[in-house]
């Protein structure tokens, strides 16, 4: 604290009066003002803060009580003690007049100096202590103003991080919803309302019931429970919920439990990501491995089934060609020859599905493939049912074994006329269309690059979620007993995953079927005329080595190729293929080597072979494609290749050409 100079103004027309006042109080160490009149004693006042003044009461102009009113008066000095010193108005009246004009004291002369100084000094103190009180209320006001300021700082940061809070809530790349403990939403973020389709404000109408899917309402139940009695502090599930549109939206959602001040529940803090894409790519891979397992085991049964029909209708062939017309057992031989058929048939579609059946693929337009089977599409599904079709304006031209594409087009016709038995409507149209990342991201299906789609509906009895699972399945149908054989949709999926296309189906029962068919474009070609194939094949004398480890298969080849007139050598194996080749080489003119055989296969025996003599033809034969051989790196260049199972003129009319090039 300062310590303070204290001030008293002594007022008094006489200069003697004022001497005689000051060498009373002298020795008290105070600051003495003098004034001759109340008007500089007014002056004064103004000027400085004192802590009393001693002032005469008899003045000429103005007295010490209009002097004293004046100064009580006026804000500025009204707090300054005045104590009148008089010789003269002595009676009470007098006295009375002073305590009203504010004065504390009214002394009469002869003044005892004792009772002066200590009344001067009682003044002097409260002074003091005033003037310590005002310091002190002073600092307060300082220090309230700079908590006062301290606090708007504070709060203004507060808004400031409020703000980043709310930025962080607001534009997070997650969504968040604070969820009451009813369900209601209370607040949710852009990225939560952008997920679901709704628009900011929408959605605090709904409760989170209302936006997830049906069948995982009661998923998180326990949970919630174990939050609330908070034995845990989050949880974590992966969940449907429903998009405005209807559609589902997968989401991996985290809850936390935000509790009050006596750790009271108030909300949930919800954090969800969307993980549609994900769970799509998912789903889509699962099916894909599915498809590639049924697809192996199909496949490896086929194969082996093919090589026992190739000997069946082989051999039938043969006895049928040698059989009198007349002959009583050639109904029996039909018989056999069109049920092995007919199993040869089924066994393409498995090798089909599979994607292990010989596949000629040249560059095709599209739309005129299309327009070419419309004829036998209509054959299929009769008057009934009216076909629309609404081809691209443009080319489509894509790299395809045009057969095998009919063969779709024809399976998608039965079925849609089987799901149409009481009439009804089948569009077939044609379109372009780009995949990009973002497409293939959200179906999880796909390769970048331009495709053409096939659509093919129909307003037919639908399907199941059951039934669309395994559509693609070999041999599952939905069809009575010698109806369906459940081959059409596996071989359709066979077909379109060998050309590298993609197919989706969208179904409701009751509503009809979508087939997409997505093939990817190649550049604009030229197309190719179809090659029309010599309607019988001639046969030859040249001698042939035959290499086949499988003895029935080889013996029935054998057997053919004699009875076109060539001679025949046969081996077991790729060694003894080297080996008889060696012994006879300059009479051997064509090999036909069977592609998998013990000690040698035929592409090791192949090489060989060449190297002794390398302008030999070979021909192989194999129950895989070149494609799968290739891949197999069981070869390395191209080759001739005939697949099983043989057709006997296919055989002949194969070796006939290459003997003449
Ligand atoms: P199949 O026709 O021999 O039964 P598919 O493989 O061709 O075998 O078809 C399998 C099943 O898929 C059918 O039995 C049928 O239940 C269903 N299906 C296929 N296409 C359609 C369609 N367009 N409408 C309704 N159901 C279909
Ligand atoms: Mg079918």
């Amino acid at each position: 604290m300062r310590t303070h100079t204290v001030s008293i103004l002594l007022v008094d027309d006489r200069e003697e009066n004022l001497t005689a006042l000051e060498a009373l109080l002298g020795d008290l160490g105070l600051a003495m003002v003098k004034a001759l009149s109340g008007n500089e004693a007014l002056r004064l006042a103004l000027r400085q803060d004192f802590a009393l003044v001693l002032m005469d009461v008899q003045m000429p102009k103005m007295d010490g009580f209009e002097t004293a009113e004046l100064m009580r008066a006026n804000p500025k000095t009204r707090h300054i003690p005045i104590i009148f010193v008089t010789a003269g108005m002595k009676d009470l009246s007098c006295q009375f007049k002073g305590y009203d004009a504010g004065a504390v004291d009214y002394l009469l002369k002869p003044l005892a100096p004792a009772i002066l100084r200590s009344k001067v000094r009682v003044f002097c103190e409260l002074y003091i202590q005033r003037c310590a009180l005002e310091e002190r209320e002073a600092s307060l006001e300082a220090l309230v103003a700079e908590r006062t300021a301290t606090l708007v700082r504070t709060a203004e940061n507060l808004l400031e991080s409020e703000e980043r809070y709310r930025n962080a809530f607001e534009l997070a790349a997650v969504g968040i919803a604070h969820v009451a403990l009813d369900g209601q939403l209370v607040r949710v973020n852009v990225s939560m309302c952008d997920a679901l389709g709704y628009a900011p404000g929408e959605l605090q109408k709904l409760a989170l019931g209302d936006i997830t899917h049906g069948d995982d309402l009661d998923l998180d139940k326990e949970q919630v429970q174990l939050l609330l009695a908070g034995k845990t502090t989050t949880y974590e599930m992966e969940k449907r919920f429903l998009h405005k549109d209807g559609s589902i939206v997968w989401g991996h959602m985290a809850v936390a439990l935000a509790r009050g001040e006596r750790g009271e529940p108030v909300h949930y803090i919800t954090v969800i990501e969307n993980i549609t894409a994900r769970k799509n790519l998912e789903q889509q891979l699962r099916q894909a491995q599915k498809m590639e397992a049924i697809g192996q085991l199909a496949g490896g049964i086929a194969h082996d089934f093919n090589n026992l029909l190739s000997v069946i209708i082989g051999y039938g062939n043969l006895a049928q060609m040698k059989m009198a017309g007349n002959d009583p057992l050639k109904g029996n031989l039909d018989q056999i020859i069109a049920a092995a058929e007919k199993a040869a048939q089924l066994t393409k579609g498995l090798l089909a599905f599979s994607r292990k059946q010989e596949m000629k693929q040249r560059p095709v337009e599209l739309n005129s493939l299309i327009e070419s089977v419309m004829k036998i599409v209509k054959r299929i599904i009769g008057e009934d049912i009216q076909l629309e079709t609404s081809l691209h304006g443009g080319q489509l031209c894509i790299s395809a074994d045009s057969g095998q594409i009919d063969q779709v087009l024809m399976n998608l016709a039965t079925n849609a006329r089987d799901a149409m038995v009481d009439g009804g409507k089948l569009a077939i149209s044609t379109e372009l269309q780009e995949m990009e990342e973002s497409f293939i991201s959200l179906y999880g299906f796909g390769r970048p690059g331009h495709y053409a789609v096939i659509n093919v509906s129909d307003t037919g009895s639908g399907m199941d979620q059951q039934i669309l699972q395994n559509i693609f399945d070999p041999f599952f149908t939905t069809k009575e007993v010698g109806k369906g054989t459940g081959l059409g949709m596996s071989i359709v999926y066979g077909i379109i995953t060998q050309h590298n296309g993609y197919i989706k189906v969208y179904s409701e029962p009751g509503i009809g079927t979508t087939f997409r068919i997505y093939l990817p474009l190649i550049k604009p070609c030229e197309m190719e005329g179809a090659k029309l194939l010599p309607a019988r094949p001639k046969g030859g004398s040249e001698t042939i080595l035959l290499a086949e480890d499988d003895q029935a298969i080889r013996d029935m080849e054998g057997c053919i190729l004699r009875d076109f007139g060539y001679r025949v050598m046969a081996a077991r194996d790729g060694q003894e293929a080297v080996d008889i080749f060696r012994e006879n080489s300059g009479s051997i003119d064509l090999v036909l080597l069977d592609m998998i055989m013990p000690k040698k296969n035929g592409s090791e025996a192949c090489r060989e072979i060449l190297a002794l003599a390398p302008q030999v033809k070979v021909l192989f034969i194999s129950g895989y494609t070149a494609d799968l051989i290739k891949e197999k790196g069981l070869l390395d260049k191209e080759i001739e290749l005939i697949m099983k199972p043989i057709s006997p003129p296919e055989l002949a009319r194969k070796v006939r050409e290459l003997l003449d090039r």
